[in-house]
C-alpha cells in the first residue's frame, strides 16, 4: 500500500520546567523555530490548562499542544529537532519530569476523553502509559513518566470552534541577561492598552486593587503575558505595552484559559484533587482562621456528603461575602477538592459560585409595650411582660420575632482577577459569543534573537 505523502501530526509536550527555572511555553518557541521550515502550522501552539488542583504542578499546570502538516519524510526530522530541544531547554531537577508525545492523523476518541478526564480528575501515570503505548507514534518520557498525562491531554483537547469556548494569549520573552532580574514593564502603557482593548483583552489589571498583573515574578524567561479574544487583538496589545528591556520574542498562543472549561466536565462527587461543581447546602455560619481563611460546614444537595467548604484569603471581597453566610443558604459551588485527613473530610477550595437561595433567620426580642411603645422586660419565668415606663404588664405577652436583614443577592460571585485561577472565567467574558473560528496571523510568533 502507497503511503500518503503529506501527513498531519499532533504534538503534546509537558513538564519540561519547575520554580528553578525554565518554562513549556518557551520550549514550544523554540520548537516552532526549529521545525518551522519543514511543516506547515495548522493551529497556534495550545495552551491547555489541565485539572489546578493537582498536587505536581509547577504554578498553573500548563502543556503544550502542536498541530502540523508535514511531509512524511521529515517527521523523523522534527522528532529528532523536539528530543534536542527538550534535551536542551527542560530544568534538570528530580521535580521536572517530561513527556513528549506524537499522533498522526485523527486523534483516537480515547485520547479526546482522556484530556477530558485531566481537566477534572487526578490521573495516573500508568494510565498515560497504557494510552501512549497504543496511539502515539512516537513517544518519550524522562523521569517518572508524569509529562505525558499532560502531553496527551493537550492534543485530545483541541478547542474545537463552535463546540469549546477558548482565548488566545501572547506571550513575550526575556533574552538571557535579563532572566532573574526586575521587569521593568510601564505600567501606565498596561492601564492605556487596557482602556483602549476591552472588553476583547482580559485579566490585565485587577479590578480591586488596580494591580497590572501581565507579569509574573518567578526566574521563568516570560516577560508578560496578554489575554485577548483574538489573535489581533493581543498582537495590538503588544504593541500597545511599553517595557525596558528587549524582548527575545513572542509567541501566541490559543488556549483555555478564561473559559471555566473544567468546571463544564467538573462534577459534585467530591473526590481527592477533582474539580466540583454542585449545590451546597450552608450547615454551619462560617468563621475565619488564622491566615484570614474563610471555611464553613457544608452539605453537598446531591448526596448528603458533609464537607468544609473555603474560600482564601487572597480572595478579598468574595471571602467577605462568604463570611456573611448563614445555615440553610444554598450555594452553587464551583472548585477544587483536597481530602483533609486531620478531619478526615473533602474541603472544597471555591473558586466561584452563586448564591441560589438566602434563608430567613431571627432574633427573638422582647414585646413593645402596647400602652407607651417602650421595650418592655421579662416579669420573671413564665410571668409575661411588663413596661417599666408606665407599669403596664401582661402574663400572656411572648417574645417576637424580627427578621435578619441579609445584605446578600442571590447572585454569582467570583474573586478578583488577581486571585482568580488560569481556567476561571472573568466577568468580562460573559457576555462574549462562541467562535465559530479562528483566522492564522501572519506574524503570530517571531524571534529576534536566538531561541
Ligand atoms: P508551568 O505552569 O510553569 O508550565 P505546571 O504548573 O504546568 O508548570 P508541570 O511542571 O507541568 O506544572 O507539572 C504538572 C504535571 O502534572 C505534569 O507532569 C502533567 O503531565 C501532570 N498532570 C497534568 N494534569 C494531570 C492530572 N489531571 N492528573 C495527574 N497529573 C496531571
Amino acid at each position: 500500500m502507497e503511503h500518503k505523502k503529506e501527513s498531519i501530526i499532533h504534538i503534546g509536550f509537558d513538564d519540561t520546567d519547575s520554580l528553578n527555572g525554565g518554562c513549556t511555553t518557551y520550549l514550544a518557541l523554540a520548537i516552532i523555530k526549529n521545525i518551522s521550515n519543514r511543516c506547515k502550522f495548522l493551529d497556534y501552539p495550545r495552551l491547555i490548562r489541565n485539572n489546578p488542583n493537582i498536587p505536581w504542578k509547577t504554578r498553573g499546570n500548563g502543556s503544550i499542544g502542536i498541530t502540523i502538516e508535514t511531509e512524511r519524510e521529515n517527521i523523523e526530522f522534527i522528532k529528532q529537532e523536539i528530543l534536542k530541544q527538550i534535551e536542551k531547554h527542560h530544568q534538570k531537577d528530580e521535580n521536572t519530569n517530561p513527556g513528549i508525545v506524537l499522533i498522526e492523523g485523527d486523534i483516537p476518541k480515547k485520547v479526546q476523553e482522556f484530556a477530558i478526564q485531566a481537566l477534572v480528575k487526578n490521573i495516573s501515570i500508568k494510565e498515560a502509559e497504557k494510552l501512549a503505548e497504543k496511539f502515539c507514534l512516537f513517544y518519550h518520557s524522562i523521569g517518572n513518566g508524569r509529562g505525558l498525562i499532560g502531553g496527551l491531554a493537550a492534543v485530545g483537547n483541541q478547542l474545537e470552534p463552535k463546540k469549546e469556548d477558548f482565548t488566545f494569549e501572547l506571550i513575550a520573552y526575556r533574552t538571557e541577561e535579563f532572566i532573574g532580574t526586575k521587569r521593568k514593564i510601564s505600567e501606565k502603557s498596561v492601564y492605556k492598552m487596557d482602556q483602549l482593548l476591552a472588553p476583547n483583552v482580559f485579566n490585565n489589571i485587577d479590578s480591586e486593587t488596580n494591580k497590572v498583573l501581565i507579569y509574573p515574578a518567578g526566574k521563568d524567561p516570560v516577560l508578560f503575558g496578554l489575554r485577548g479574544e483574538t489573535p489581533s487583538v493581543v498582537l495590538e496589545a503588544f504593541s500597545l505595552v511599553e517595557t525596558e528591556e528587549p524582548i527575545d520574542g513572542y509567541c501566541i498562543f490559543r488556549t483555555n484559559q478564561g473559559t471555566d472549561q473544567h468546571f463544564k466536565f467538573a462534577d459534585s462527587l467530591a473526590e481527592n484533587y477533582g474539580v466540583f461543581k454542585g449545590k451546597i447546602e450552608v450547615i454551619e455560619k462560617p468563621i475565619t482562621i488564622h491566615g484570614g481563611h474563610v471555611f464553613f460546614k457544608g452539605q453537598i444537595c446531591d448526596s448528603g456528603k458533609e464537607v468544609d467548604v473555603a474560600a482564601f484569603e487572597p480572595s478579598k471581597s468574595f471571602k467577605k461575602i462568604i463570611n456573611q453566610l448563614l445555615s440553610e443558604d444554598i450555594l452553587m459551588a464551583y472548585g477544587g477538592v483536597k481530602f483533609k485527613k486531620e478531619f478526615k473530610k473533602h474541603s472544597i477550595h471555591l473558586e466561584k459560585c452563586e448564591l441560589i437561595f438566602l434563608s430567613q433567620h431571627y432574633i427573638e426580642e422582647a414585646p413593645f409595650c402596647p400602652q407607651c411603645s417602650k421595650r418592655m422586660t421579662s416579669d420573671g419565668y413564665q410571668k409575661g411582660y411588663k413596661c417599666k415606663k408606665c407599669g403596664y404588664k401582661d402574663k400572656a405577652m411572648i417574645k417576637t420575632q424580627k427578621v435578619i436583614e441579609r445584605n446578600l443577592e442571590k447572585k454569582l460571585i467570583i474573586p478578583p482577577e488577581q486571585a482568580q485561577r488560569h481556567l476561571v472565567k472573568p466577568f468580562r467574558r460573559y457576555d462574549m459569543q462562541m467562535k465559530t473560528g479562528f483566522e492564522m496571523i501572519e506574524e503570530w510568533w517571531k524571534e529576534y534573537s536566538k531561541v
